[in-house]
């Protein structure tokens, strides 16, 4: 018998993993190099990412430096400034693809990433990642549970939560500092942390993305946990919150 009633708290746990590998991994690590991560750590995190996501990290970082570099105006590849809420929000996977597919955009934003021996022989092969991922769910769950995890979980991830990220994390929200990004709070607590993208648009190469009390960064703790573990090395500038809302921001990464 399938374990039907076990679904959503599954599904809650495989996006939510996924969502802190992308966060610690393809965003603070490699794209910001904000932590070092040793190499029990690294590898962990790319299996974890090849299962749920498929997601060539050089492409994601190459996007995302974009998106830094050309922050909400010409050049951007996901701009609700530009596109619309909505067409960011619903079209971000076609707007991340168009980007990450252009070769002049991975020489340009991620001459340092890879692709590695692990790449070429697995890694590369995002769709067998997948296919390995959704059939360990098959395996643990039953044949349409696991299959329903896997459906559910492609759809919070790539349908509501990054895109979420880019679409309400640049359109309206609180600020600390002077960018055009925003903060989320709440959105933050299912994010990750990416949900203070204000805070992170203005010190991208901080590895804690929270800077006052009532914000919380889930992947602040796991990545504490880590360094004390010693698998990771926090290499990031601290940063301190002053109460000053008029900060100006760095507009590189
Ligand atoms: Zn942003
Ligand atoms: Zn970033």
């Amino acid at each position: 018998m399938s374990a039907v009633w076990a679904v959503p708290l599954v599904t809650m746990a495989v996006t939510q993993v996924t969502v802190l590998a992308t966060s610690i991994y393809l965003h603070r690590a490699l794209a910001h190099r904000s932590i070092h991560l040793r190499p029990l750590a690294d590898i962990t995190f790319r299996v974890v990412l090849w299962l749920t996501t498929g997601l060539c990290r050089r492409q994601w970082v190459a996007v995302h430096r974009k998106h830094h570099t050309f922050t909400d105006r010409e050049g951007d590849p996901h701009s609700p400034q530009l596109l619309g809420f909505w067409r960011v929000q619903l079209f971000n996977v076609v707007h991340y693809m168009r980007a990450a597919r252009d070769p002049k955009t991975l020489e340009t934003f991620a001459p340092d990433i890879g692709p590695d021996r692990l790449d070429r022989v697995l890694f590369s092969r995002g769709v067998l990642g997948l296919g390995v991922g959704l059939s360990l769910l098959c395996a643990i769950l039953g044949l349409w549970a696991g299959l329903l995890v896997g459906l559910l979980h492609a759809v919070l991830y790539v349908f509501v939560l990054l895109p979420l990220i880019n679409a309400l994390g640049h359109w309206h929200g609180s600020k600390n500092f002077d960018n055009t990004a925003s903060n989320w709070r709440l959105v933050a607590w299912i994010t990750g942390g990416e949900g203070l993208h204000n805070n992170h648009h203005a010190h991208p190469r901080a590895a804690k993305f929270s800077v006052r009390r009532s914000e919380f960064d889930p992947s602040w703790p796991i990545i504490r946990l880590l360094a004390a573990a010693r698998l990771l090395v926090i290499t990031g500038p601290p940063v301190t919150w002053t109460g000053d809302a008029a900060r100006r921001s760095t507009p590189s990464y």
